[in-house]
């Protein structure tokens, strides 16, 4: 057993499934999900768009986004992962009190060989760890990689969660690309109702960060406004902008994993809302404890 699930082990017993099976051969205790209940992007002609932000929080990048959304006047939505979110409570904190919006992207990020139990554990630990930090429950879920038929995402379908894609990435994990390669990037696929994807933490973002303020006023000298993504959610004309193909942007495709298109849809079951637990044994408290969190819109 390597150190990380040995400390969670110690920590959060009560949490840890008996024997989780971490493979692929216990995928379908759940319908696999499709493109059908992702939500890429929405149907509109109006030029609004959000920014998604995900991997942190980082104590080194993210205070840059949260410096960019605060000087353009912008909203942002953060996809984080729980164990960096129990690092930095008061990151989480200061996202929601500027009016940000959190969703849930899993604990430790898993990208392949992810069951039903290993991915409900994934999914219902960071619900856990985000609600006892902020005091408010996430509704969005995005899957690490955008892979739609994994253990993750059936259980944050099956916990009600929304599943948020993106239709727009400029491949930003590479961290070669420049700032101003990834500006051109997104300015070539946003449209109106895109959801564009940059990341915030998981490795260096510098080029990322950079290009995050060049972007919005790019977007913003073309007309666009910001949203997040439940507000741009609400402006949707039709179709719920399920169902489209994620990326255009650079690598997106292979980002998409391999979702299962002969699966039948099915209907999102009613959201089970845990209990306002208090934190795990072992957790530390948030350390702005005094910030007021604004209500999620
Ligand atoms: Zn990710």
């Amino acid at each position: 057993m390597s150190s990380a699930p040995l400390f969670l082990a110690l920590a959060f017993p009560f949490l840890l499934p008996p024997a989780p099976v971490i493979n692929a051969a216990n995928v379908g205790q759940h319908p696999p999900l499709t493109n059908a209940d992702a939500y890429s992007q929405i149907t509109t002609t109006d030029k609004i768009v959000a920014l998604t932000l995900d991997d942190g929080p980082s104590r080194k990048y993210t205070p840059l986004a949260l410096k960019t959304a605060k000087d353009e006047h912008i909203p942002l939505t953060f996809f984080l992962i729980g164990q960096e979110a129990v690092r930095r409570p008061d990151l989480v904190l200061e996202e929601l009190a500027a009016g940000h919006v959190i969703g849930n992207h899993t604990w430790h990020h898993p990208l392949k060989d992810v069951g039903d139990e290993r991915g409900a554990w994934e999914v219902h630990q960071t619900q856990l760890v985000l609600m006892g930090i902020t005091g408010q429950r996430p509704t969005l879920f995005r899957p690490p990689g955008g892979q739609l038929n994994t253990g993750t995402a059936a259980a944050a379908r099956a916990n009600g969660l929304k599943i948020i894609t993106w239709n727009v990435w400029p491949g930003d994990t590479n961290g070669r690309l420049s700032a101003a390669a990834l500006t051109k990037s997104v300015l070539a696929h946003v449209r109106p109702g895109s959801i564009i994807l940059l990341h915030d933490g998981g490795a260096n973002r510098g080029n990322s960060m950079a290009a995050l303020p060049m972007i919005v006023k790019a977007l913003k000298a073309q007309g666009y406004t910001f949203l997040t993504v439940p507000d741009l959610l609400g402006r949707d004309k039709g179709g719920k902008g399920k169902g489209t193909a994620p990326a255009p942007g650079a690598g997106a495709a292979s980002e998409q994993g391999s979702p299962t298109p002969e699966a039948p849809a099915t209907p999102v079951q009613p959201p089970t809302v845990p209990s306002p637990a208090p934190l795990p044994h072992g957790v530390p408290a948030p350390v702005h404890p005094s910030v007021t969190l604004p209500r999620l819109p």
